[in-house]
C-alpha cells in the first residue's frame, strides 16, 4: 500500500466516522476513512433515529432510503410493558401499561412542528451499509477502507502522522493528515492520547440475542415498538424489539431480545444457558428460533475529559458512551460529526481561523454530557421499576396484584403505573433530542433570555434565538412549491434570513460575503413580500425579530446571530459578527 497525504484521516467506520466522511465530501474536503472491522456492524445495536439525525440524512440525500428500509410509523407509536410474553398462564402477555412514544412516531403536533423529518427505527446492522455505500459514492474510489486498522500516530504543529495496517495484506502504510478524527468507539485514539473518560461503568451486565423467529402469535399491539417484559417466573425484566427487515410489528421476521444479568451471574457467559433463559423468559418452549448472534455488553455512562487534543478530535462513542435507553448514542455521534465537519471545512479552506475548532468541544461536551446523564437516568428508572415489581414478590399471583382491583393492591398498582409513566422522560424526550443549545464563540448572543421551560426534557420550544437549532417552518416559493426552511441552507453555506422589510440586510450580506470570502446566501421570508412565503406564519412566529430584522444561520443550521430590526449600517453590523463567528 502506498502512503497517503490527505487533509482529514477518519478512524472508525461506524455512525460517527461514516457521517463525518459523507459530510466532509459534500463540503469538498478530501478524507480517508479507515476502519478495523472487515465490514459494517454485525450487531443490531442502535435502532432509533431521531428527528435531528433524520435532518442530517436528508441533507445527505439518504432520508428516503432510510425511511423505506425502516419501521413504518404505525408500528412505532408506543412502547409497552407486559407481564411475560407467551406461555400457559392466562395472564401471560397481558399488557400492564403503554406509553405514546417519539411523538407517536413524529405525528403529534409538537413533533410535526419541530422538524420536516419524522423519527424512524432501523437497526445499525441495516443502517450502516446505507451509510457506507453513500460515503463511498461521495468520497470517491478507495477513500473508505474497511479492514484497515490505525496502529499508532503522532502529531506536530502541522499535522498528524499515522501508521495504518491493511489487515488483508498484512502491510503497513503511513498517512499524513492535517487532522485526525477519532471515531473508533473509544478503542484506540483516546487511549494513545491518554484521554481519560469519567462517569459510571458496569451499571448492569446485558446479553442481547439477535434471532429469527415467528413471534406473531404472541406479540400483541401492532403499534408497539419496544416491549418491556416482566417475567413473573424469573422475576426479571427482558426487552424485545422487532428488527424487520421486510415486515415490522408483530409479523417482524427478526427480533432482538435483551436480558439483564447480575454482575456475578456465570450464566450470562454461557451461550446455552442464555438461550435457555431466553426461551423460559419468553415462555416459548421449543418454538423454532434461529440465533444469529449473542452479544454481551455493559451499561455505562461516561464522557471523555476532553474532546480535542491538538489536531485530533474525538467523536461518537470515542467521546461519550451511553446506556441505550433513550437512543442517544448513535444520534449524538451523528450530531458530533455534523457540528465538526463544517468547522473543519471552513478552517481547511481558509474561511475561518483555527480557534473555530475549539468550539467543537465547547458546544458538544455539555450537550453530550447531558445526553449521557439522561440515558443513565432512563436506565436507572427501568431498574427502579423492576425493583418495585420484583422486590416485593414474584410469580403470577404477585403480578396479578396489578389488576386485582382489590383495595389492598391499589397502592402497589398505582406505584408501578406511576413509575412506568415516569419513563416518558425516555420515550418523549423531545427537548433533549431537538432542543440542545450551544453557547460558544461560534454564536453571538443577542441578550434575549432562553425560553422559560417547566420541563427541559420533554418540552421543546423551537426558537430562532442564537445558539438554538434552526426552528422548522414550511415555506412556499412563488410557484407554490412547499419546502422546509432547512432546505435553504446549502452544504457549507451560511444563510441570512431577513424579514419582509429587511431588504437592507440582503445587500449587506452580499457585501459581507464578498469582503470576507464566505459562502453566504440571503433571502427574505414574508407574507406578501420576500423570496419565500410564510403561509402559516410559522416563521414569523418563531423568528423573534421584526419585519426589518434578520437572523444568521450557520452551515450546521444553528442560529448564530440575530438583529431585532434594521441597523443604521447593516453591513457594519453584520461583517464584525461574521468575522467573530469565523474566529478571524
Ligand atoms: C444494545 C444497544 C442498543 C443501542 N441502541 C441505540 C439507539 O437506539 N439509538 C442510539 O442512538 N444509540 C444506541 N446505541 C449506541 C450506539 O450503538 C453507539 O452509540 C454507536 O454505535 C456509536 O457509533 P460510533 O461510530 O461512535 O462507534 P462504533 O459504532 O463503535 O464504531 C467504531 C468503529 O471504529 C472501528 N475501530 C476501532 N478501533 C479502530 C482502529 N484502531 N482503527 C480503525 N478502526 C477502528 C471499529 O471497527 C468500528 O467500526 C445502542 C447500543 C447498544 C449496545
Amino acid at each position: 500500500m502506498t502512503d497517503v497525504d490527505v487533509p482529514v484521516l477518519i478512524v472508525g467506520g461506524g455512525g460517527a466516522g461514516l457521517t463525518a466522511s459523507m459530510l466532509l465530501s459534500t463540503l469538498g474536503v478530501e478524507s480517508l476513512l479507515v476502519s478495523a472491522s472487515p465490514g459494517t456492524s454485525i450487531l443490531p445495536k442502535a435502532h432509533l433515529l431521531n428527528q435531528r439525525t433524520m435532518e442530517t440524512l436528508r441533507e445527505l440525500g439518504l432520508d428516503e432510503t432510510i425511511y423505506a428500509s425502516g419501521c413504518p410509523p404505525r408500528h412505532m407509536t408506543h412502547s409497552g410493558w407486559y407481564a411475560g410474553f407467551a406461555g400457559d398462564h392466562p395472564d401471560a402477555g397481558r399488557r400492564i401499561a403503554e406509553l405514546e412514544s417519539w411523538g407517536a412516531a413524529g405525528s403529534t403536533p409538537e413533533w410535526a412542528a419541530a422538524s420536516p423529518q419524522r423519527p424512524t427505527n432501523l437497526p445499525q446492522i441495516r443502517l450502516e451499509p446505507h451509510l457506507r455505500r453513500r460515503a463511498e459514492e461521495l468520497a470517491g474510489p478507495d477513500r473508505v477502507r474497511f479492514h484497515h486498522e490505525l496502529r499508532e500516530f503522532t502529531q506536530d504543529a502541522d499535522g498528524v502522522s499515522a501508521t495504518v495496517l491493511d489487515k488483508d495484506t498484512g502491510q503497513e502504510y503511513r498517512v499524513r493528515a492535517r487532522y485526525l478524527l477519532g471515531c473508533d468507539g473509544g478503542r484506540t485514539v483516546g487511549r494513545i492520547l491518554g484521554i481519560r473518560a469519567e462517569g459510571m461503568r458496569d451499571v448492569a451486565r446485558m446479553v442481547s440475542l439477535h434471532i429469527t423467529a415467528d413471534l406473531s402469535a404472541w406479540a400483541k399491539d401492532p403499534h408497539v415498538l419496544i416491549r418491556w417484559l416482566w417475567l413473573p417466573e424469573a422475576g426479571v425484566m427482558g426487552t424485545l424489539v422487532p428488527m424487520g427487515p421486510e415486515r415490522w410489528g408483530p409479523e417482524s421476521e427478526e427480533w432482538v431480545f435483551h436480558l439483564n444479568y447480575g454482575a456475578d451471574d456465570a450464566r450470562a457467559l454461557d451461550d446455552e444457558s442464555v438461550v435457555a433463559d431466553m426461551r423460559t423468559a419468553l415462555g416459548i418452549g421449543d418454538h423454532p428460533v434461529r440465533i444469529h448472534i449473542i452479544s454481551r455488553w455493559s451499561l455505562e455512562g461516561i464522557v471523555a475529559e476532553r474532546f480535542r487534543d491538538g489536531r485530533v478530535f474525538l467523536l461518537g462513542d470515542a467521546a461519550h458512551r451511553h446506556p441505550p435507553t433513550g437512543g442517544l448514542g448513535l444520534n449524538s455521534a451523528v450530531q458530533d460529526a455534523h457540528n465538526l465537519a463544517w468547522k473543519l471545512a471552513a478552517v481547511i479552506t481558509g474561511q475561518a481561523g483555527e480557534a473555530l475548532l475549539d468550539t467543537y468541544e465547547t458546544e458538544r461536551r455539555p450537550v453530550t454530557s447531558t445526553n449521557v446523564q439522561r440515558a443513565l437516568d432512563n436506565a436507572l428508572n427501568h431498574l427502579a421499576t423492576n425493583n418495585l415489581i420484583s422486590g416485593s414478590g414474584s410469580g403470577w399471583a404477585h403480578m396479578g396484584r396489578l389488576w386485582s382491583g382489590e383495595p389492598r393492591d391499589a397502592e402497589f398498582a398505582r406505584a408501578v403505573r406511576r413509575a412506568i409513566a415516569g419513563q416518558s422522560m425516555e420515550f418523549n424526550e423531545q427537548n433533549i433530542e431537538c432542543g440542545f443549545i450551544y453557547d460558544s464563540a461560534a454564536v453571538v448572543p443577542d441578550g434575549s433570555p432562553a425560553p422559560d421551560n417547566p420541563d427541559p426534557i420533554r418540552i421543546h420550544h423551537p426558537t430562532a434565538r442564537p445558539g438554538h437549532p434552526l426552528p422548522h417552518a414550511w415555506l412556499e416559493d412563488w410557484h407554490g412549491t412547499r419546502l422546509p426552511v432547512m432546505d435553504l441552507v446549502g452544504p457549507g453555506r451560511w444563510l441570512l434570513v431577513a424579514g419582509e422589510d429587511g431588504q437592507a440586510w440582503i445587500g449587506a450580506a452580499a457585501q459581507a460575503a464578498a469582503a470576507l470570502g464566505v459562502p453566504l446566501d440571503a433571502v427574505r421570508i414574508g407574507h406578501l413580500d420576500g423570496d419565500y412565503r410564510d403561509p402559516r406564519s410559522t416563521w414569523t412566529r418563531l423568528r423573534g425579530h421584526g419585519a426589518d430584522g434578520a437572523v444568521l444561520i450557520r452551515p450546521d443550521r444553528v442560529v448564530a446571530w440575530r438583529s431585532p430590526g434594521t441597523a443604521d449600517d447593516p453591513y457594519a453590523a453584520l461583517k464584525p459578527a461574521l468575522h467573530h463567528l469565523l474566529a478571524r
